[in-house]
C-alpha cells in the first residue's frame, strides 16, 4: 500500500507520517529530510538545494523527480508513505509516470488541514528549538506563500482520492482521525 501525506508547513504531516509508517510498517520518505541529508553530505544535490531551502523556496522539480525516481525504483514493492512530495503539479504528474512505470498506485492521499494563523504560531514556536535555518519568521511566511501558490492546487489534482483531516488538536487526536478515515 502507498500513502501520500500533504499539508502546509507546520501542519504536522511529518509527525503523522512517522506514526503511520511505524504502525503499518511502511517506509517513510520525507523529501525535506532527504534533502537535508544531501546538504549535510555536501553532495552535488545538496549544494544545489541549499539556497532554495534556506530561503523557503522549493527546490526545482527536476531535482526532486530524479531523487524520487531513483528511490522508488530501488524500493519497488515496499509500502511507502510520501511526506512532502509531490509539492507541485509537475511533480504530481512526474510521480504518476514513475508509478506507472513501476506498476504501483497511490492508495490514499491524506491532506492535513490547519488554519493559517495556527500554523504561523506553531512554526515560530518550533523555530525556537528546531535549529533549522528555514525556521525564521520571514522565511516561514514565504514557505506558506509558496505552499498556497504551488502546493495547494494539488488538492484539486487529487480530489478523487483525497481524505481531508482536521490537523488542529493533539498528535494522538489527529492520528485517530486519520485511522478512522482509512479503516
Ligand atoms: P515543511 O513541511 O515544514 O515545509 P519539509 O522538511 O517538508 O518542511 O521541507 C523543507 C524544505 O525542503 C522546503 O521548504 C523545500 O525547500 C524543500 N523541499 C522538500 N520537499 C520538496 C519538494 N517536493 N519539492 C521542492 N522542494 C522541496
Amino acid at each position: 500500500m502507498n500513502f501520500l501525506i500533504m499539508g502546509p508547513p507546520g501542519a504536522g504531516k511529518g509527525t503523522q507520517a512517522k506514526i503511520l509508517a511505524e504502525k503499518y510498517n511502511f517506509m517513510h520518505l520525507s523529501t525535506g529530510d532527504m534533502l537535508r541529508h544531501e546538504i549535510d553530505n555536501k553532495s552535488e544535490i545538496g549544494l544545489k538545494a541549499k539556497n532554495y531551502m534556506n530561503q523557503g523556496f522549493l527546490v526545482p522539480d527536476d531535482v526532486l523527480l530524479s531523487i524520487m525516481e531513483n528511490t522508488l525504483t530501488s524500493l519497488k514493492g515496499i509500502g511507502i508513505i510520501l511526506d512532502g512530495f509531490p509539492r507541485t503539479i509537475p511533480q504530481a504528474e512526474g510521480l504518476e509516470e514513475i508509478f506507472q512505470k513501476l506498476d504501483l498506485q497511490i492508495d490514499y492521499v491524506i491532506n492535513v488541514h490547519v488554519d493559517k494563523d495556527i500554523l504561523i504560531n506553531r512554526l515560530t514556536n518550533r523555530a525556537k528549538n528546531s535549529g533549522r535555518s528555514d525556521d525564521t519568521k520571514e522565511i516561514i511566511i514565504n514557505r506558506q506563500k509558496v505552499y498556497s501558490e504551488l502546493t495547494e492546487p494539488l488538492i484539486q489534482f487529487y480530489k478523487d482520492q483525497l481524505l481531508t483531516i482536521n490537523g488542529d488538536g493533539t498528535v494522538e487526536e489527529v492520528t485517530q482521525r486519520i485511522l478512522e478515515k482509512i479503516q
